[in-house]
C-alpha cells in the first residue's frame, strides 16, 4: 500500500498579542502575514506585507487536547494494534506548545497530551481483546547535545547507553531502562517520573529541556490465547517532543549556547533528510546514523510506520519569522511518500 509517509497537523498556541496567522475557512491552511522592510521600494524603509500560504493535511486552531488527540494520535494508536509501529513528533519553537501538546498540563484531566491519551487508549483497547495477551512496556530516552539520557533511571550515565543495530537493520537502545507496565495508572507513574527526571537533570546538572528531544516508547506485544490463531504482533510507538527549531543568534551566543543550538540544528536538519529520503524511491542511502535522533528512530521512521508531525507554532506577531520557518520545515515535510505493510513476527 502507498501512502503519504507523514501526516503534517499545524497547532497554534492561543496567542494574547496581536496575530499575524490567518486561519484558511477548510481549516487545511494559514496564510502568515510577515512585515519586512523593503530596500530600494517606493516609499524606502517602509514596512511592506508580504503574505505566505501553506497547506497541511490538518489545521489545529483553538482546538482541545481531545481534539489535537483525534486528529494527530488516535489512528496511530490504532494502528500499532494492527501491528504497525507509528511516530508522533511535534517540531517548533521553544514555547510553541510541543510539551503541551505531547505530555499536556497537569492541572486537570481535560489537560492530558498526547502520550497519556494514547496510554489509557492502548490500554483500553486491549482489554477488550479476550483472546489476546498483551505485554506493554515503555522506555524514555532524552537526547542532548547528542548524548543519550535515561529519564526512567538518573542513576544511569550516558556512556552506559548505546544504540545497537542489528545486521536486520533492528535498532535497540542498550542499557535503557525498559519497564513493563500492567496498567494506565502504572505507565502514567512513569511517565511522570521521566517528567520529574527532565527537570532534575535541567536544574541540578544544566541541561535546558528545551535543547534536548525526548522519546518516550511504548511496545506493544500481543499474542493469540488458547485456541485463538493468527501471529504475535509487535509494534512501536515512539512520541517524540523535540528541541526547540529556533536558530540562535551565533553573534548573540557562545560556549554551551552555542554547542547545543549546533546539535539541535544538525540533528533536526538530519530528521528533514531521512524523511525526505523515505519517501525518494531513487535515493539508496537514508542517513539515519548521521544523528543519535535519527538512528534511534530507525524503525518508527518510514516503511511499517505512520508519521505524523505536529507543527506548533506561537501565533503572536512577534513570533512570525519563526512560524514561518516552522510552516516551511512542515510544507517540505508534506510531500513525502511511501510503502507500508504489517508487522509479523
Ligand atoms: P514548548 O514545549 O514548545 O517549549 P510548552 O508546551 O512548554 O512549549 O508551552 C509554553 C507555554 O504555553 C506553557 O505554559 C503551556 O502550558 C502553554 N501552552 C502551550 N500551548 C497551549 C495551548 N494549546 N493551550 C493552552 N496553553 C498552552
Amino acid at each position: 500500500m502507498v501512502s503519504s509517509a507523514v501526516r503534517v497537523v499545524l497547532r497554534a498556541r492561543p496567542s494574547e498579542a496581536a496575530s499575524l496567522i490567518n486561519f484558511l475557512p477548510d481549516k487545511k491552511g494559514v496564510s502568515v502575514v510577515q512585515q519586512k522592510v523593503i530596500e530600494g521600494r517606493p516609499g524606502g524603509g517602509q514596512p511592506a506585507a508580504q503574505n505566505y500560504q501553506f497547506k497541511f493535511d490538518n489545521v489545529l486552531a483553538l482546538a482541545s487536547q481531545e481534539e489535537v488527540y483525534e486528529a494527530t494520535a488516535a489512528d496511530v494508536v490504532r494502528g500499532a494494534l494492527e501491528g504497525f509501529n507509528g511516530t508522533i513528533m511535534c517540531y517548533g519553537q521553544t514555547g510553541a506548545g510541543k510539551t503541551y501538546t505531547m505530555s499536556g498540563g497537569k492541572q486537570s484531566f481535560k489537560q492530558r497530551g498526547i502520550i497519556p491519551r494514547a496510554l489509557g487508549h492502548l490500554f483500553a483497547e486491549v482489554k477488550a481483546m479476550p483472546d489476546r495477551e498483551a505485554r506493554i512496556s515503555v522506555q524514555y530516552l532524552e537526547i542532548y547535545n547528542e548524548a543519550l539520557y535515561d529519564l526512567l533511571d538518573i542513576t544511569t550515565q550516558p556512556h552506559e547507553i548505546s544504540i545497537y543495530e542489528s545486521s536486520k537493520g533492528q535498532v535497540t537502545v542498550s542499557g535503557l531502562r525498559t519497564a513493563v507496565v500492567a496498567s494506565e495508572a502504572e505507565a502514567l507513574a512513569l511517565l511522570f517520573e521521566g517528567e520529574t527526571n527532565r527537570v532534575i537533570g535541567e536544574h541540578q546538572l544544566n541541561r535546558e529541556s528545551s535543547r534536548s528531544h525526548s522519546i518516550f516508547t511504548i511496545t506493544l506485544e500481543l499474542k493469540p490465547v488458547g485456541d485463538a490463531g493468527g501471529d504475535v504482533l509487535v509494534s512501536k510507538l515512539a512520541l517524540v517532543d523535540l528541541a526547540g527549531s529556533e536558530r540562535v543568534s551565533k553573534t548573540k551566543s557562545e560556549g554551551l549556547v552555542l554547542r547545543e543550538a549546533g546539535h539541535i540544528n544538525k540533528s533536526l536538519s538530519i530528521l528533514e533528510q531521512v524523511i525526505l529520503g523515505l519517501g525518494d524511491k531513487n535515493r539508496d542511502h537514508v542517513p539515519f546514523r548521521s544523528s543519535k535522533l535519527t538512528h534511534v528512530l530507525k524503525n518508527s521512521l518510514g516503511g511499517n510506520c505512520r508519521t505524523v508531525l505536529v507543527a506548533n507554532v506561537w501565533s503572536d506577531a512577534a513570533q512570525t519569522d519563526e512560524t514561518l520557518s516552522t510552516c516551511r520545515f512542515a510544507q517540505r515535510m508534506m510531500r513525502v511518500t511511501c510503502e507500508v505493510s504489517a508487522n509479523v513476527v
